[in-house]
């Protein structure tokens, strides 16, 4: 499922692309995403410029002066720009086409997508204005997360998935983040010192930037590619190593379910 540094990576790849360029024609070729792709994106768009491409939280935000297309890639979307002509394969489902001759191509097979189109201002849409703070901006700061989390008695893990206190921070990289920071993923948000919280803001920051880096290498992938632009996957010290050895003391790491969510941690260095 394309996370965060997936979103913000799609976001650089296309940006320089689309950025100030015209919008000349869209095909919807499938209407039903996890909603029904908004009509204005086809009645709108064409003769419109894009005059910025922005992320908050997963969603993309095409701007126009007219409203905002926002994109969400859903379970395995994909966008990616073609240049030259190219039939379009199984699953490309829309094109947005601009005066250059250039195509920015959604491809999405299992469709939990959405193309939506708003002319409110952004951060008071329905799907937006609940959530929390970007985890790479000062937003997501100490003060704020210490004194949210003295408010709260959940599972550390379930508190940092939760998109009203963060956004961005996926199931693997909660575990790897907490993993960094030596916390056991149960421990109640209520009952970690702001030292030790700081220690996970920090490796959550440095988890999601460092995912987005190793991203910066694939960006090439959004021009001409054939298959979807690679998704990265860091070195994972805990997600997915059940019963292998902790980098750190090797012990062996374990798995267990919190909030249905799959759970890795080191037995000895987290606490
Ligand atoms: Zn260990």
């Amino acid at each position: 499922m394309p996370e965060l540094p997936e979103v913000e990576t799609t976001k650089r790849g296309i940006s320089p692309h689309i950025k100030n360029n015209t919008v000349t024609e869209v095909i919807v070729r499938k209407h039903q995403l996890r909603w029904p792709v908004s009509p204005e994106i086809s009645q709108l768009l064409p003769g419109q410029k894009i005059i910025d491409v922005q992320r908050r939280a997963k969603y993309l935000l095409l701007k126009t002066t007219i409203g905002t297309l926002m994109i969400h890639l859903g379970m395995s979307g994909s966008l990616r720009i073609i240049k030259a002509p190219e039939t379009e394969k199984k699953h490309d489902h829309i094109d947005i086409l601009f005066k250059d001759g250039i195509c920015l191509r959604y491809h999405d097979p299992r469709r939990f997508g959405a193309y939506i189109w708003t002319n409110k201002p952004i951060n008071e849409h329905k799907l937006i204005r609940k959530l929390g703070p970007e985890p790479l901006t000062d937003f997501f700061n100490i003060d704020d997360f210490y004194t949210k989390a003295r408010l709260r008695s959940l599972p550390i893990k379930s508190f940092i998935m939760d998109a009203h206190m963060v956004v961005g921070v996926g199931n693997i990289y909660a575990s790897e983040s907490l993993f960094l920071s030596n916390i056991h993923p149960k421990r109640a948000s209520n009952k970690i010192s702001k030292q030790r919280l700081n220690n996970l803001l920090v490796a959550i920051k440095t988890t999601l930037n460092k995912s987005i880096e190793q991203g910066g290498s694939t960006l090439k992938d959004f021009v001409n590619s054939d298959g979807k632009p690679g998704y990265f996957q860091q070195t994972l010290n805990v997600y997915s190593r059940k019963n292998k050895p902790c980098s750190q003391c090797s012990t062996p790491i374990k798995q267990i379910t919190i909030g249905q969510r799959s759970t890795f941690y080191c037995p000895k260095c987290q606490h």
